[in-house]
């Protein structure tokens, strides 16, 4: 048995919603691309010990990381998610609602950068972030995010560890540099503290200090 095998089958049960939703992934023949379940828990871990009341996810493809967020908000905590793809939208947005979970969740279908450029004209705020999208655009994910954070906001990122190319000196394609820069930012900015989980693909956790 694997160290990973055990974890699982101690903490990582998927119930059918879950399950269902996997279904959907392939029903409607998407990518089967979700963050791994022990990163999954992680988050919703995170979402709980944070006391977050107000989620913003990067990245929905059919709600499986969403309705992991949304299952750790608080009665009344609100998680918006945004996909670039209406069809994937769309499929979210039913598994969000077989969840149970449509009154906690609004799915915005659109460019992320574009959305997160909107909320900050609204003064939007949010106290936890996961992006989980195009890494090439991760840099400016996090400048946002660093704008429309509430003080001790939480911010998360899947995959920053790029399957080992971030440390990797002879890569040097355009994403690799992209999520280096991410981390070197997350790593540098002194209104953070961070840190890589090395779970899955790694998984970037900060929080923004309260006196920034
Ligand atoms: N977080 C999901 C989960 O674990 O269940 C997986 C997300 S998948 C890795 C990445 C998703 O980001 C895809 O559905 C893709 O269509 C979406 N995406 C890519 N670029 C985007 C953008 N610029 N704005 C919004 N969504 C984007």
């Amino acid at each position: 048995m694997s160290e990973i095998q055990y974890i699982t089958d101690l903490y990582l049960q998927e119930d059918e919603v879950l399950l269902k939703t996997r279904e959907s992934m392939a029903q409607h023949g998407m990518p089967d691309i979700t963050i791994p379940p022990q990163t999954a828990k992680i988050l919703y871990l995170l979402v709980k010990m944070s006391g977050a009341q107000k989620i913003l996810e990067v990245g929905t493809l059919a709600g499986y990381s969403g309705i992991w967020l949304a299952r750790a908000l608080p009665e009344t905590g609100t998680l918006l998610t945004l996909e670039i793809k209406p069809q994937f939208a769309q499929v979210a947005a039913e598994n969000f609602r077989l969840a149970g979970l449509q009154n906690k969740v609004q799915v915005q279908s659109g460019n992320a950068l574009a959305v997160m450029e909107d909320l900050l004209q609204d003064n939007a705020k949010f106290d936890f972030f996961f992006f989980d999208a195009d890494k090439l655009n991760l840099p400016k994910y996090l400048q946002l995010a660093l704008k429309l954070a509430a003080p001790g906001a939480i911010i998360t990122a899947d995959n920053t560890l790029w399957k080992g190319r971030v440390y990797d000196p002879t890569s040097s394609r355009p994403t690799t540099k992209a999520v280096r820069l991410f981390n070197k930012m997350l790593a540098e900015d002194r209104r953070l503290e961070s840190i890589i989980i090395p779970s899955g693909d790694g998984l970037s956790v900060a929080r923004v200090k309260d006196n920034v």
